[in-house]
């Protein structure tokens, strides 16, 4: 319990999944003769992501992934880190691909997602797998917003018919968060930064995703008493990271809340990893020769 509140911790959930993870490793690499394989390109060594990454790639090596950094010599222009995206599509003992964000200004964001094998694309960025899930089908979702969802499903929180508010509409955390609520059944309204009154959409909502990149943005003031709180911000505030809502006063209003460091954090990171693992099956199953042949026609 936290100031009366919940405290919905990511960890242990993490660990639950990276148990179940190492197991169906285990049990690929026994049938295929190789780990499952994960490569992280990196488009220049850039600190804050560099750390994200590294610990992506202890999470792999712990359940037995094979995982690597492949590192753009020199200076990475666009069409070295298409030509190296595109040599990992081809590669049978990568299951997924990974690219640093944020990419340097000269490279185009669109042209680096839309090289990445859609098969492959594990954290769920290339317009098919945005576009699965805006139609309700299965496709890579992308890690983070998987994880601010995951987090109350497995926590037991009811989400089906609630109120649910998103702040922030980025298409990598914001928007995919949103869809995954509605697929889970709850009415959810988006707010974003040209949002008129904030407090006016905050004031109704049962369930709070906030992931907004401001440290402090969202008060206990502001919440619906009662409120499951889930703050996926990550924010460095003198020296101390922190989420975009301010705890302490969140943390007496609401019924359960994530903490920050320590709630979706530690839970993204084992998504990836079990999207990993489902891209090596699914690519496995895919290139598996049919056991009956295919007879006759159309
Ligand atoms: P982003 O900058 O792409 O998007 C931020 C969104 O918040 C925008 O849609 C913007 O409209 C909205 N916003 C900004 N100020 C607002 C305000 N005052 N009121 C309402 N809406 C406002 O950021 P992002 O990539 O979506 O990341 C959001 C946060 O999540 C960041 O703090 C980031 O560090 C964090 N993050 C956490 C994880 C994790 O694993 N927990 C992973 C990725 C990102």
């Amino acid at each position: 319990m936290a100031g009366g509140a919940r405290l919905l911790e990511g960890g242990p959930i993490a660990d639950e999944i990276r148990t179940a993870v190492a197991e169906d490793v285990a049990s690929f690499t026994a049938s295929n003769g190789r780990p499952p394989g994960l490569a992280v390109v990196i488009v220049g060594r850039d600190a804050p992501s560099t750390v994200y990454l590294e610990r992506i790639l202890r999470g792999c090596a712990k359940v037995g992934i094979h995982a690597e950094f492949v590192e753009l010599e020199g200076e990475a222009t666009e069409a070295s880190v298409v030509a190296t995206i595109r040599d990992l599509n081809a590669d049978p003992t990568v299951d997924g691909v990974i690219v640093q964000m944020p990419l340097p200004r000269t490279i185009r964001l669109r042209s680096v997602v839309d090289a990445i094998d859609p098969a492959k694309d594990i954290d769920g960025i290339h317009p098919l797998n945005a576009g699965l899930l805006r139609l309700g089908y299965d496709g890579f979702l992308p890690a983070t917003a998987h994880a601010a969802v995951e987090i109350l499903r497995r926590s037991g929180i009811e989400i089906e018919g609630r109120r649910a508010v998103v702040v922030g509409r980025s298409a990598v955390v914001g928007m995919p968060a949103a869809f995954l609520l509605v697929r889970e059944n709850a009415t959810v309204t988006v707010c974003h930064s040209r949002t008129r009154d904030l407090q006016h959409h905050l004031k109704d909502a049962e369930i709070v995703v906030v992931a907004a990149g401001q440290p402090g943005l969202i008060t206990g003031s502001m919440l619906r008493r009662g409120a499951v709180v889930v703050d996926v911000g990550i924010n460095v505030v003198d020296g101390k990271v922190v989420g975009d809502v301010d705890f302490e006063s969140a943390s007496k209003v609401a019924s359960a809340i994530t903490p920050v460091p320590g709630g979706v954090g530690p839970l993204t990171n084992a998504m990836l990893i079990s999207h990993l693992v489902r891209a090596a099956e699914a690519q496995q199953a895919q290139a598996r020769p049919l056991s009956e042949p295919v007879v006759g026609g159309s």
